[in-house]
């Protein structure tokens, strides 16, 4: 294991020097992407200290299907946040890990993000497994019928009520996955999949603490691929690195383009 200095923010050469040995060497890599992916792009992480989410209490899952007030607030809350969302752009760390994919080294990429970024960075729609959902559109929560941000803003603002299906009068949610929700199955498989699968797992900017997420370096690891953590803070999953990388995602990533046809 890399020696690590908390307070030194340069990552030293010779773990750059590692990394891209890795890289150019894996002919399976995945990437696990979290908020600090997104910080770059100015979307806030909402659960990290001063974030959104430690001024602001959850929304329970439950309690937006029992309240209207919950339902309304979250709603409130979704629009407060669009101007950051919408005006988010891929960052570089988002262009290298669409690189990866490009180049054909990569099959997909999962990510707690509800941001639409890596979609945004070019990457297909199949190719994005979001184990959080994804915040850009919103749900019927009953016949799952789809309806855009933007077109449930006029209505919100007009009649002060949290939006309900034209087709069946189910509640409308984000496509997002509330806390006490259940985890989209499909997606979880795929990621664990994924993660057992991989020669290269990376992880991006996610602290590991939420599950059954936070456990897929672990997984990886334990099927035999490289582990790869880059984030600004220590999180409960290095233990599972071989390469630990500790600064901003941008500054490192950057560095990690590859070219379309590259493969070994
Ligand atoms: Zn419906």
């Amino acid at each position: 294991m890399p020696e690590i200095v908390d307070d030194k923010k340069t990552v030293p050469a010779e773990d750059l020097a590692r990394f891209d040995v890795m890289l150019r060497s894996a002919g399976r890599i995945v990437a696990f992407t979290g908020a600090g992916l997104s910080t770059e792009a100015g979307i806030p992480d909402f659960r990290s200290p001063g974030g959104r989410w430690s001024r602001m209490k959850p929304i329970l899952f439950q309690d937006f299907l029992d309240s209207d007030e919950a339902r309304r607030e979250t709603w409130r809350r979704r629009f407060d946040m669009d101007g950051e969302m919408r005006r988010a752009r891929p960052t570089r760390g988002h262009r290298a890990i669409a690189s990866w994919i490009k180049a054909g080294k990569s099959p997909a990429v999962i990510t707690q993000n509800i941001d639409n970024l890596h979609q945004a960075s070019g990457i297909p729609d199949d190719a994005v497994i979001e184990v959080h959902g994804n915040t850009t559109y919103a749900a019927c929560l009953d016949c799952a019928r789809r309806y855009e941000i933007e077109d449930l803003r006029g209505s919100f603002a007009a009649t002060g009520e949290a939006p309900r299906c034209d087709g069946c009068g189910g509640f409308v949610k984000t496509a997002t996955i509330s806390f006490g929700q259940p985890m989209p199955e499909i997606a979880m498989q795929r990621a664990t999949q994924l993660a057992k699968t991989s020669d290269l797992f990376v992880v991006v900017g996610s602290s590991l603490v939420v599950y059954p997420a936070a456990d897929l370096p672990r997984l990886a690891r334990k099927q035999g691929a490289n582990v790869v953590i880059i984030n600004r803070e220590p999180t409960p999953g290095d233990r599972y690195a071989h390469l630990l990388l500790r600064g901003e995602i941008g500054d490192i990533l950057g560095n990690f383009v590859l070219e379309s046809g590259a493969k070994p």
